[in-house]
């Protein structure tokens, strides 16, 4: 079994979510005791929160960096980063290690492209909803089209992000908004939704909202925990040895 490597604490509500689906995944996966090798490196949101607000995203890229590397001197052997958002400075981040990085987008765009879907909304921060670096890679690498809320949509999803789920808060009236911009959403043409922030999972579930939904977190992990043990030809053990 290969070890995962983990950046969290941004926030740590979905880290704790990441930590608990790769154990999980790998129980259901081996059976018995079975559970994931880690190594998660944490840092603190404080500091990167205030960081992303003022747009500083070289020293953000400086800072995951620095994560990185300790998550490859911590044994990993690939790498996770447990933020969609946080994507926006994975080159800098496959530059600085030799483990490979496995990009949230791409657990997601398989998991809708399997389902059919070429068409899907975006949930997530302003920065992961406004700026290129995810919807150009689900375009240009996957061939699916992202749409994203108008700009009210937008700034209500951005603050339910950062001032209700990144502290644990759930609120009903929040899961209300989310169905209203998905209603929004399927009537522009959206197939499906992508839950594209680690911690909308805490809100939003399948049958919450009025399209499929693509939970990051839950993608995300789940890939991490097929790498990390494959499961062999006829899908009756891993491939991998258990040393
Ligand atoms: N966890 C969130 C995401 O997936 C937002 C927190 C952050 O800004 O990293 O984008």
């Amino acid at each position: 079994m290969k070890t995962i490597g983990l950046i969290g604490g941004m926030s740590w509500e979905s880290s704790a979510e990441y930590y608990r689906l790769v154990n999980q995944g790998m129980k259901a996966r081996l059976g018995g005791h079975a559970n994931a090798r880690s190594v998660m490196v944490t840092v603190c949101f404080e500091e990167i929160h205030a960081l992303q607000h003022a747009q500083r995203w070289d020293e953000l890229a400086v800072r995951m960096r620095q994560a990185a590397r300790q998550v490859q001197a911590g044994g990993a052997d690939f790498l996770l980063l447990c933020t969609n958002t946080m994507h926006r400075v994975a080159p800098a981040i496959e530059e600085a290690v030799s483990i490979p990085l496995l990009h949230i987008v791409d657990p997601t765009a398989q998991a809708l492209r399997a389902a059919g879907i070429g068409r899907v909304g975006l949930l997530g921060t302003r920065f992961t909803m406004e700026q290129d670096f995810y919807r150009a890679r689900m375009a240009g690498r996957h061939g699916i089209e992202v749409l994203v809320p108008g700009e009210a949509g937008r700034r209500r999803v951005h603050e339910i992000i950062y001032e209700e789920l990144c502290h644990g808060t759930v609120r009903a009236a929040s899961r209300d908004a989310f169905r209203r911009i998905v209603d929004e959403l399927a009537a522009e043409g959206a197939q499906g939704v992508i839950l594209g922030c680690t911690e909308i999972t805490l809100l939003i579930g399948a049958g919450d909202v009025a399209l499929p939904v693509f939970d990051t977190t839950r993608l995300h992990a789940l890939a991490a925990v097929e790498a990390a043990a494959p499961l062999g030809p006829r899908g009756a053990g891993p491939a991998a040895s258990q040393s």
